[in-house]
């Protein structure tokens, strides 16, 4: 059948990409020097398929004149083999240049290099963007394996160029014939192309239709194997009701291909038409040249041949280039993807040295924040400074700002209005590479990467030891990995190793504490760093909480109002500004909101039997 290669090929919605396809083609051709030999490679491919279509093309036609020419057998023998030998040689040739992946592979990669690389240096609010997200995700589809767009790519090009190379020749062969037979080809070729884009279209939308059944189904079918809903699914026989669902997917999805099958025959039927159609005039026309002994038999065979031939190169060239359009569309996204803009200064700037027992004032002087798809500002006209080697917590009820304070500190945020400081400098003349080397931190949804202890403490893959295991013991976890096998080496994360070591949520936060201290940093940040402890490890992370911050500039974010007593200033963050300030007693004394706070939270700490005073 007449259709174009692969129904996927077709595009979901009107795009528009940045790069056209000339663009994305002189930049694969640039990106090519980074893939040595790539275009070498492919080009031979070229040549050996050329080579085999000629040769295939020649051989019966060439055999039956040396049979009509009453040629000696030796002769007919030694052209037989000479066509098989090459056929044979350029095959062999070919298998082994198709098999050769390892450069198209490292094609991808180079993509895949860029696009990590970009996510993970880009600004922090790129990563809430939802274009940028859009990009992102598009780019990662389009990378995802060999047959995306990434790597497929270099194939549909070469292909086009191979199909070109054979429209060439059988051009040539055919104005031999006669221009009406060109014609004739040129006309139902180009009909059949455009009958099967039309019914190409509507399959595509078949496939989307059916997507929503079959996503729902797949869901309903991974739900029934998920570990984390399996006790729901027997506490609340949701059994019934999962398969009932599962059925009414499967009923639409039936539906949809039962239609999209009627739309493929429809298809099917047309091409092999216009197939006939063609076959018949061309057939009709030669042979009418050749009883009027015009053509001999070995010539009306070879046009014959090359008017199927001719058909086909037509074909693949133009659902080549619609192939191309497609894929020129997924490297636009990759292209795009890799330069957005970003907001932040990312490279040179103004100098900044960062020295663990630096002096470094940060300061919020009239700062306005509001998220981009927020209701109302987070924080307006907000001054705080945070002075160096000051031990500041941060309290309020949820929702009040204290995160975004965090941000806008250690620069994942630029406020809309006043300016984030650093000893009176805007940070946004620093490159902020160099500015996120001040802080550690241990954030609320912490991190573990699939990699030994060490590692993950020590964020690189050359530990020092020594270093780990104080940091490890300063954060009260050290006897934990001790008595893991394997110790510092033991790994974590098991989708990565199965063999990993399983934390539990309060000493995986202990390792990320012990990961802030290993950093050195001259600023820690801690956002509520004991919301997975229990409530006696939480209270032995508040007894360590001096040495944990020794010497440094600490801003600290805590549920428990107990826990502030430790810093040399609390404020308490409410409707966008600070409410109250002061150190723990004195706010306590004020007999305001902190202290009403307290309060609740003292008894309901009291009924959990848990120590206040500590
Ligand atoms: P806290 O840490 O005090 O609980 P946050 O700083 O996390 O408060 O959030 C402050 C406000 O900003 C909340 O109303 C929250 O819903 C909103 N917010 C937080 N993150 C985002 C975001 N990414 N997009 C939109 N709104 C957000």
């Amino acid at each position: 059948m007449m259709f174009m290669s692969g129904k996927k090929d077709q595009k979901k919605k009107a795009e528009k990409p940045q790069y056209g396809m000339g663009s994305n083609v002189l930049y694969l051709l640039r990106l090519s020097r980074e893939v040595p030999g790539l275009l070498l490679q492919r080009s031979c491919l070229v040549l050996v398929s050329v080579i085999i279509s000629v040769t295939g093309l020649y051989m019966s036609p060439t055999l039956l004149r040396i049979l009509e020419q009453h040629q000696s057998l030796e002769r007919f023998l030694g052209t037989l083999c000479a066509f098989a030998l090459v056929l044979v040689a350029a095959s062999a040739v070919k298998g082994y240049l198709e098999q050769q992946n390892v450069r198209l592979i490292v094609s991808r990669e180079v993509f895949l290099d860029r696009i990590s690389t970009k996510a993970g240096t880009c600004s922090y609010p790129l990563l809430q963007d939802d274009s940028f997200r859009n990009k992102w995700e598009k780019s990662r589809n389009a990378t995802n394996d060999n047959q995306s767009a990434a790597e497929d790519i270099w194939r549909t090009m070469f292909r086009i160029l191979q199909n070109l190379i054979c429209f060439v020749i059988y051009l040539v062969l055919l104005t031999q014939v006669n221009y009406f037979l060109i014609g004739v080809t040129l006309a139902t070729t180009g009909l059949g192309y455009l009958v099967s884009y039309h019914f190409v279209q509507k399959d595509y939308q078949f496939q989307e239709e059916a997507s929503k059944p079959s996503r729902g189904g797949f869901w309903v079918f991974n739900a029934t194997r998920n570990p984390k809903l399996a006790k729901d699914v027997r506490i609340f026989g949701m059994r019934d009701w999962l398969e009932g669902m599962y059925a009414k997917y499967r009923k639409l999805a039936e539906d949809v291909q039962k239609r999209r099958a009627k739309n493929n025959i429809l298809a099917d039927i047309i091409s092999l038409a216009l197939d006939f159609l063609r076959g018949a005039v061309a057939y009709a026309y030669l042979l009418f040249i050749t009883l009027r002994g015009n053509l001999s038999a070995g010539e009306f065979l070879l046009y014959f041949t090359a008017v199927g031939g001719f058909t086909s190169w037509i074909t693949g060239i133009l659902s080549g280039f619609t192939t191309l359009h497609r894929q020129s569309i997924e490297i636009s996204m990759i292209r795009e993807f890799c330069q957005f803009p970003e907001p932040f200064r990312m490279e040179g700037g103004r100098e900044l040295t960062v020295d663990a027992q630096g002096v470094y004032e940060l300061e919020l002087r009239d700062v306005s924040y509001q998220y981009p798809n927020g209701k109302k500002p987070v924080l307006e006209h907000f001054n705080l400074k945070v002075r160096s080697g000051e031990k500041l917590a941060v309290v309020g009820v949820n929702g009040a700002g204290k995160t975004t304070l965090i941000k806008l500190l250690c620069g994942f945020l630029d406020p809309d209005r006043g300016a984030v400081l650093l000893n009176g400098v805007d940070i946004r003349e620093y490159n902020r590479r160099d500015y996120y080397r001040l802080f550690s931190a241990v954030f609320q949804d912490f991190s573990i990467l699939g990699g030994s202890i060490a590692e993950n403490v020590a964020q690189c893959t050359t530990p020092d030891m020594e270093k780990t295991w104080s940091c490890l013991e300063r954060a009260g976890v050290r006897e934990r990995i001790e008595r893991l096998p394997g110790g510092l080496d033991a790994k974590l994360e098991k989708k990565v190793y199965p063999e990993a070591v399983e934390l539990s949520g309060g000493e995986t936060q202990r390792l990320m504490m012990a990961r802030m201290l290993y950093k050195d940093a001259p600023v820690i940040l801690l956002d509520e760093p004991t919301a997975a402890l229990d409530a006696l490890a939480e209270q032995d992370i508040y007894e360590r909480y001096n040495e944990l911050t020794r010497g440094r500039t600490s801003v600290y974010i805590s549920h428990r109002l107990a826990s502030t007593r430790f810093c040399d200033r609390v404020i308490l963050l409410e409707d966008g500004g600070i409410r109250e300030e002061g150190t723990h007693e004195q706010l306590l004394a004020l007999g305001g909101r902190y202290a009403e706070l307290f309060q609740v939270q003292s008894k309901y700490y009291r009924e959990e039997g848990v120590r206040e005073d500590a």
